[in-house]
């Protein structure tokens, strides 16, 4: 490295490994949690009707109004909670909702906690703002580590608390009760991030205004607009309006302000999408366990995270990586992943096809 980026770069970010996107080239694409269907073709042309229209001379409307408006009805956040006022705030992506509320808190010494394995995003963006980061190891059967959580929270008194809800890698739901534990001990925010709504039909939203350090996160990209990135973050409004000011200005774009619009108007076509990925979930997982040398973990999101009992994990991934079926091999993250592979569920086409490609395999 020149001795000039070593001079003029923090530390910290000379540190990072760059977070790598394998190319996918023409591979099933099993390994980012997409939703492997597209809008339907009769749809599509009403879409590009819209698009054609869409003023791209102009800036966008700033604080995306309308799009708020929508998505707050669909994802039914409540207006308020007794007398507390709830709002919303538009990311690019959750992942900028992540960023917004770290650079929010980020002060010399405040701290980001979240369990591990968990979400990468948390402990990336921490590193980003210059937070500390503290992961707090799950329990072997990958529920919340309560004694430990709460210890770690007395401790650190973290600004920001990260729950995902299902949590990825895992695909387990975390215990309600556990979690309003925690958000009763917690002096800090807490984020229940709730990317696999769609596949997990259990949420904290109606909640959203009860508790005053609680916020929620959702996301379209899970539910099949990951190419729009565009996240939400609800919670009380003396919170939001924080958000809103550090927020760039035109931050959702007019492509995705008008294409989200016109998905959420369709939202039934999605839930259809989702309700067969939920079935083809409960297929996949049968036919893994029918291996008899993977430990499958039970999910409740678009996912499935397997342990190799029997064979080596990475020979597997880069076995079926040869067979033009793309997966993730979450083995170098080390600890509890150690031997595990992530999949996630796709068409019924491309779920057997992994299913065969596994077959050859470990053969
Ligand atoms: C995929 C994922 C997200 C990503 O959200 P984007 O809206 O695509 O930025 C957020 N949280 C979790 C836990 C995820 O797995």
């Amino acid at each position: 490295m020149s001795e000039k980026v070593e001079n003029l770069i923090r530390k910290e970010v000379q540190e990072i490994n760059a977070y790598h996107v394998p190319n996918p080239g023409d591979m099933i694409k099993l390994d980012a949690m997409e939703n492997p269907y597209s809008m339907p073709q009769s749809l599509m042309d009403e879409w590009l009707g819209l698009v054609r229209q869409a003023e791209i001379n102009r800036y966008p409307d700033p604080s995306a109004a309308r799009l708020s408006a929508t998505l707050e009805s669909y994802m039914e956040v409540p207006d308020h909670f007794s007398s507390v006022k709830n709002k919303v705030i538009l990311g690019n992506g959750s992942d900028e909702l992540i960023q917004i509320m770290a650079m929010a808190v980020a002060k010399p010494g405040s701290k980001i906690m979240a369990p591990e394995p968990g979400f990468v995003m948390y402990n990336m963006i921490a590193t980003f703002v210059g937070m500390d980061y503290i992961g707090v190891a799950l329990k072997d059967d990958f529920s919340l580590d309560m004694p430990a959580m709460l210890v770690a929270i007395e401790t650190h008194q973290p600004a920001l608390i990260f729950l995902a809800y299902p949590n990825n890698p895992t695909g387990n739901l975390f215990s309600d009760d556990d979690i309003l534990k925690i958000i009763d001990m917690a002096e800090g925010l807490v984020v229940v991030d709730e990317a696999y709504h769609p596949f997990a039909c259990e949420s904290f939203m109606s909640r959203v205004g009860e508790f005053d350090n609680l916020l929620v996160m959702r996301t379209v990209s899970k539910m099949g607009l990951a190419g729009l990135r565009l996240g939400m973050l609800a919670g009380p409004e003396k919170w939001i309006d924080q958000f809103d000011k550090i927020r760039l200005p035109y931050n959702i774009n007019i492509l995705t302000q008008v294409t989200a619009e016109f998905a959420i108007k369709h939202a039934d076509i999605f839930e259809k999408q989702a309700k067969i990925i939920r079935q083809q979930r409960e297929w996949l997982h049968k036919e893994l366990c029918a291996f008899n040398q993977f430990e499958v973990f039970p999910s409740r999101a678009n996912f499935i995270l397997l342990k190799v009992l029997k064979g080596d994990a990475t020979y597997i991934f880069e076995g079926l990586k040869q067979r033009g079926v793309l997966i993730k091999n979450s083995h170098s993250a080390g600890g509890v992943l150690t031997q595990c592979l992530r999949v996630t569920v796709g068409k019924q086409e491309e779920n057997l096809a992994l299913v065969d490609a596994l077959k050859a395999c470990v053969e």
